[in-house]
């Protein structure tokens, strides 16, 4: 197959992580005899410096005319002034609107190798393979909201979660088609008892479970619930769906339950068109140039973006496989080794990554 693949490295440690899963791309080409053409465009802080402007035009055109994106990560302490006209997050919220990415897609799988780094502990969270959709353009975060002045001097202000039908329905699909070829169970998180866009979650969940996914297990769960269920039973989830603010706050959550950031990707995803892939992970500016930033998160998005975008299931495998491989031989990076351990640094690892392949 040939695919157009859009880098967007961004600033901090986002250019040393996205080359390092180019490498692992080419490799996987090479393997299956596939190509892949690269281009490389600017979003973020550098963006910034370079046309004044986060998400430039061609970049949103490139990206538009792609089949598939990889972002590495955008914003630092240069670009942090409050009063700053724009920032590098416009950037990135800015491209999920001009792809219609409505679908953030969260993996968290806990590594065997690495439960002792996972403040929980290893009986609770061995085995834990959870795959979250959280909705991302619509409810609380985008629906209106204003600050006004009240007589008596004070302010009154307020943010509002509007829902659709046709924006549930189509994450709901898109997740329970997921749990369909996973174990077969879906859990939707709202909090239906309060609020009047969460019933409507609700009751659009139910009749599509009924009408369309009726051999699918099908669990409802209230979002406070959902912060202890993640805690105390992680490994009961398989599939969960949910609006953008529980999903923001959840997928955090959960992003502890494996120990390391450094090891976390996650897909944006719309109707059509390309996918955005990307570490969760932010430009850690503490270790930017330093060449010991973990490319495994940004390696396991490249896995991602070939099943999700290219559909080459058997490629993205060996590329998570080859990861776990790594690990179990015991290479690590500063961020998953106990101090004063010998560890690899960026360019090492994926050497190993490459070797295992
Ligand atoms: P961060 O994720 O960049 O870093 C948090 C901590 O984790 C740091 O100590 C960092 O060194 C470490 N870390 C992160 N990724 C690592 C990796 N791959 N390997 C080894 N260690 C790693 O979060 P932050 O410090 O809160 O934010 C830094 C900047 O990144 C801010 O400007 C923030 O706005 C931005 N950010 C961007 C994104 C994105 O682009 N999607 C996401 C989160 C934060």
């Amino acid at each position: 197959m040939k695919a157009k693949i859009v880098l967007l490295p961004g600033d901090g440690i986002g250019p040393e992580v996205t080359s390092q899963a180019v490498r692992v791309l080419d490799a996987v080409a090479k393997k299956f005899g596939h190509t892949f053409l690269f281009d490389s465009k600017r979003i973020g802080g550098i963006a910034i410096d370079e046309t004044g402007d986060p998400l430039p035009q061609d970049t949103i055109d490139a990206c538009k005319a792609s089949d598939a994106i990889l972002l590495g990560a955008v914003g630092g302490p240069k670009w942090d002034d409050p009063n700053a006209k724009t920032r590098p997050e416009a950037g990135l919220l800015r491209i999920r609107k001009e792809l219609g990415l409505f679908a953030n897609l969260r993996p968290i799988v806990t590594f065997d190798e690495l439960l002792d780094s996972s403040p929980l502990k290893r009986e609770i969270i061995e085995g834990t393979d959870i795959l979250f959709f959280r909705e991302l353009t619509g409810g609380l975060y985008f629906g209106p909201s204003g600050t006004e002045e009240l007589a008596d001097g004070q302010q009154r202000a307020y943010s509002t979660a509007v829902y659709t039908t046709k924006e549930v329905e189509r994450i709901v699909r898109m997740a329970a088609l997921a749990a369909r070829k996973r174990k077969g169970k879906l859990t939707m998180v709202d909090k239906a008892n309060v609020l009047e866009a969460s019933r409507l979650w609700r009751r659009v969940t139910a009749k599509m479970m009924k009408d369309e996914f009726s051999d699918l297990e099908y669990e409802v769960v209230l979002v406070d619930s959902m912060a202890m269920h993640l805690l105390s039973r992680p490994k009961s989830f398989d599939v969960v769906v949910t609006s953008n603010m529980f999903g923001d706050i959840l997928t955090d959550e959960a992003s502890m339950l494996p120990g390391s950031l450094g090891m976390l990707p996650s897909a944006s995803l719309g109707s059509d068109g390309p996918g955005l892939y990307e570490p969760i992970h932010g430009s850690a500016p503490d270790i930017a140039g330093k060449g010991i930033a973990n490319p495994l998160a940004t390696i396991l998005a490249a896995a991602m973006l070939l099943r999700h975008s290219l559909q080459l299931d058997a490629e993205a495998a060996d590329i998570e496989a080859a990861v776990k491989k790594v690990l179990a031989a015991g290479y690590r990076t500063a961020d998953l080794a106990p101090k004063g351990s010998s560890t690899l640094g960026t360019i090492a690892i994926t050497d190993k990554v490459l070797e295992l392949l």
